[in-house]
């Protein structure tokens, strides 16, 4: 499983190497603006860069501590929750998980 550095400025991720060694050589920092970048799992699919509402999402979950890599599973078969796409979403999902997964 890969990873992807993500940096919440920018609006943009960076795919990183999946080899060991040549991750542990990357920083988390973005390659672009040099602010510290978040790493992902692979499976984030980021929004496109002039998507503002998907990204503003994208902060409001990471800020109440919800990254990616902490995706949760579920009850329903899928094995995943759906991860939230508008703020509307995000709000409830964030209600929904502190009762299941308190910060
Ligand atoms: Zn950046």
């Amino acid at each position: 499983m890969g990873y992807k550095l993500v940096c919440l400025d920018c609006q943009k991720a960076f795919n990183l190497e999946s080899d060991f060694v040549e991750r542990a050589k990357q920083s988390e920092k973005c390659p672009e603006c040099g602010q510290v970048a978040i790493r992902y799992l692979h499976r984030f699919r980021p929004p496109k860069k002039s998507d503002d509402k998907a990204w503003e999402v994208v902060r409001f979950l990471y800020e109440n501590g919800f990254a990616y890599h902490r995706h949760i599973t579920n009850a329903d078969r899928s094995g995943y929750e759906k991860y939230p796409e508008t703020m509307r979403e995000a709000r409830e999902f964030v209600e929904r998980m502190k009762f299941q997964n308190p910060l």
